[in-house]
């Protein structure tokens, strides 16, 4: 563990990326594709005033699929940066899942990036959460023992019951810093 002051360390918003910050595509291993959703700026502009590390943590099984490679990952992150840079956004970390199945222990749900951001970033989970917008990131959030949630207001969802159930990111980032965050 980096040397860290849990009276000091950040609390962290774990973010999906595909369907929660950007349009869900499939696949988006580009950066001409990279489409903002509404209000992702300012979601993640009131996480960071509220003190939260905005960390990304995404699974890019592209790579593995051989759809595309890891600087491509890369290069789309970079891009969404400078379109979340545009409008005072920002993400503070991005963490990603290249692989397909076993010999990881970072593919979501499993929790190996929260508990790598954790380590690196020295963050204070108790007071952490995820969003996203799949089954897979509320049993990540279960996993990690945090809250969860879900950014998906009508399409079906069979996954563990989220804390709340957002229209859009912004609208879960609201509630979360006036609901529940202390
Ligand atoms: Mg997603
Ligand atoms: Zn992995």
């Amino acid at each position: 563990m980096p040397s860290s002051n849990s009276s000091i360390a950040k609390p962290a918003a774990f973010l999906d990326r595909d369907g929660t910050l950007i349009e869900d595509s499939g696949y988006v291993g580009e950066p001409g594709r990279v489409r903002v959703l509404a209000g992702v700026p300012e979601a993640l502009r009131l996480l960071g005033e509220a003190g939260f590390d905005r960390i990304v943590v995404t699974n890019q099984s592209g790579v593995a699929r051989g759809m595309f490679e890891e600087p491509d990952v890369e290069r789309v992150h970079r891009e969404l940066q400078r379109v979340l840079a545009q409008d005072d956004g920002a993400v503070d970390a991005f963490y990603y899942c290249a692989h397909l199945d076993d010999d990881c222990d970072c593919r979501k749900p499993l929790p190996g990036m929260v508990q790598r951001a954790v380590a690196e970033r020295g963050l204070d989970l108790e007071r952490s959460v995820v969003f996203g917008d799949r089954a897979g990131d509320m049993m990540l959030a279960r996993a990690a023992g945090i809250p969860g949630i879900l950014v998906n207001p009508y399409g079906e969802y069979a996954g563990p019951e989220p804390l709340y159930r957002a229209r859009t990111l912004l609208d879960g980032v609201r509630f979360f810093l006036e609901r529940v965050h202390v």
